[in-house]
């Protein structure tokens, strides 16, 4: 192997972007970051409202599930970021760090909400999420959904409210962990290849001696390789390396290295189910009275960082119990003041706007797998029936929030479902029918401290020497909100570990 570097981190995403400024500040020696994808510097990646045509598009993954019994056999698209920055570069920049809770809840040495938070606190600093300015009226209205709300107050997981919600964008321009960690890094001397897919990890004996791309090159990892290809990318390295579990890979026709049988386990993510509501002079929508407003969006864009094309498309949301007893909120609610597509067509000639409401903490697990074919993901979703309950009663309880409040001059009726859906049975057999997730996917290298965890809580990859993971796959269990946050803050407490190591 010619090409040698003293650190390798794999996937240029949320968290392996953190991990590299760590590794670089910390001054654990040379460091190169492999990405598959091609650069950031693209418009639509800076112009919030860019996410909509890059879903779908060449800098997307576009994965899709294994067909869901729990949704009738329904498929669903996993759009995940192929580009510098990841999914941070695809998605809508909503922050949330989740509740304290969930990270005491993981129950892992190191990992506790007081372990954890002064990791948010200094990836905040370089991040410097803030209340979205410029939201449409009707998302500054969201806190007419709870009488009690503070409207003003950002919407928490750990309290009922709604109201606009903070976002990682400055000046009406997404800044990801790539702007933030990525190019300081660089700057003080990190190497960074685009356009590299890693095919598998080579060893020698039990340690990790480096890569091997797509192509055939093999780039050396004299002191480590750090693992944040994503929830879905991580894995799918390590099974295609003969990491996993043993019989599925035999059966695949891959040679068995190490036998880790839950490797790829434990894969879930937020599902969820909206509503969608339409009138003349609503939310912002396609129409001819619009035009006006999309004709100059790009200049306002371009000159002011305002308008249209500012607007991340989710720009509030909030948390509350899905049956209203009182209980703690167990549903996240995201808003759109957009009038969107359903059935099939991405687009709606309306203009409306969309609430949709998602499970904080679903109960259900798949799992990612390897087979003949390429991967399999099984995203499980209402494997355990009592999330579909959960959902929908929070559903239930979103429509008639959402029909009762005065959200002012711009309300609209609902019009997707509309008044076909009126019974519970009935809902629930419309959310089977409709339900997708909130492109969270985490945990299929979940952390924990018992031997039949794949990742220990010191981020190693069990039973291998020279491998640390960091990113989303490591999360034993989802946070309550979006997953953006929690991946940097793993990616950024990782690199401090294996500088501070090295
Ligand atoms: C459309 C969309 C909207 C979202 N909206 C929000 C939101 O508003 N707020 C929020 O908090 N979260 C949101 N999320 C989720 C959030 O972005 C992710 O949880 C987070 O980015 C995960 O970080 P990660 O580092 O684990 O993975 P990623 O950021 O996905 O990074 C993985 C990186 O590894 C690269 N990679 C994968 N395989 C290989 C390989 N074989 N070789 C080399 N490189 C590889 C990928 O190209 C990618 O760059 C959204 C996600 C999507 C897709």
């Amino acid at each position: 192997m010619a090409i040698a570097y003293d650190h390798i981190v794999i996937g240029a995403g949320s968290a392996g972007c953190a991990v590299a400024h760590g590794l670089v500040t910390g001054g654990a020696g040379t460091v190169l970051v492999i990405e598959a994808g091609p650069s950031d510097r693209w418009p639509l990646v800076r112009m919030p409202f860019g996410l909509v045509w890059m879903m779908g598009g060449a800098r997307d993954w576009r994965y899709r599930s294994a067909p869901q019994a729990g949704l009738g056999g329904r498929s669903l698209a996993i759009p995940r970021g192929r580009m510098v920055g990841g999914s941070g570069s695809i998605n809508s920049m909503v922050w949330f760090r989740g509740r304290a809770a969930d990270f005491d809840g993981w129950a892992l040495p190191g990992w506790s909400w007081s372990e954890v938070a002064p990791a948010f606190d200094a990836v905040e600093a370089q991040l410097r999420p803030r209340r979205l300015s410029g939201a449409h009226p009707l998302t500054e209205a969201l806190g007419a959904l709870f009488p009690t709300n503070d409207a003003k107050a950002l919407p928490h997981p750990d309290r009922e409210g709604a109201g606009v919600f903070a976002f990682n964008l400055h000046d009406g321009r997404r800044w990801s962990a790539a702007d933030a960690f990525l190019r300081p890094a660089l700057e003080r001397g990190a190497a960074l290849l685009t356009g590299a897919q890693v095919d598998r990890l080579t060893l020698k004996g039990d340690r990790i001696a480096g890569v091997r791309l797509g192509d055939g090159t093999e780039i050396a990892a004299r002191k480590g390789v750090v693992l944040s290809a994503g929830a879905i990318g991580s894995p799918e390295i390590l099974l295609r390396s003969g990491i996993g579990p043993a019989e599925e890979l035999r059966a695949a026709g891959v040679d068995v290295v190490r036998d880790i049988p839950e490797l790829g386990r434990n894969l879930h993510d937020h599902p969820g189910a909206g509503l969608h509501y339409e009138g003349p002079g609503s939310g912002y929508g396609l129409t001819p009275a619009l035009w006006p407003r999309w004709a100059v969006a790009p200049l306002d864009w371009a000159l002011r960082g305002r308008g249209l094309l500012a607007s991340p498309t989710v720009e509030g949301g909030g948390f509350f119990n899905a049956r209203g007893d009182g209980g703690a909120p167990d549903v996240q609610s995201h808003f759109i003041p957009f009038r969107l597509g359903h059935d099939g067509r991405k687009y709606a000639l309306k203009q409306g706007y969309f609430a949709d409401v998602c499970l904080c903490r679903p109960k259900s697990r798949g799992a990612l797998r390897l087979t003949k074919r390429g991967i399999e993901i099984d995203l499980g979703i209402f494997a355990d029936e009592t999330d579909l309950d959960t959902l929908t009663a929070g559903w239930l309880r979103l429509r008639t929030l959402m029909a009762e409040a005065d959200l002012g001059p711009h309300q609209a009726p609902e019009v997707a479902p509309g008044p076909a859906v009126r019974t519970e049975d009935q809902a629930r057999a419309h959310i089977r029918a409709t339900a997708g997730t909130a492109y969270h996917p985490v945990g299929t290298l979940r952390m924990g401290a018992e031997p039949d965890a794949p990742v220990t809580p010191d981020l190693r990859l069990r039973g291998t020497l020279g491998l640390h993971v960091a990113d989303a796959s490591v999360m034993p269990a989802v946070t309550s909100a979006n997953t953006n946050a929690p991946s940097m803050m793993i990616g950024y407490r990782a690199g401090m570990m294996i500088a501070e190591a090295a």
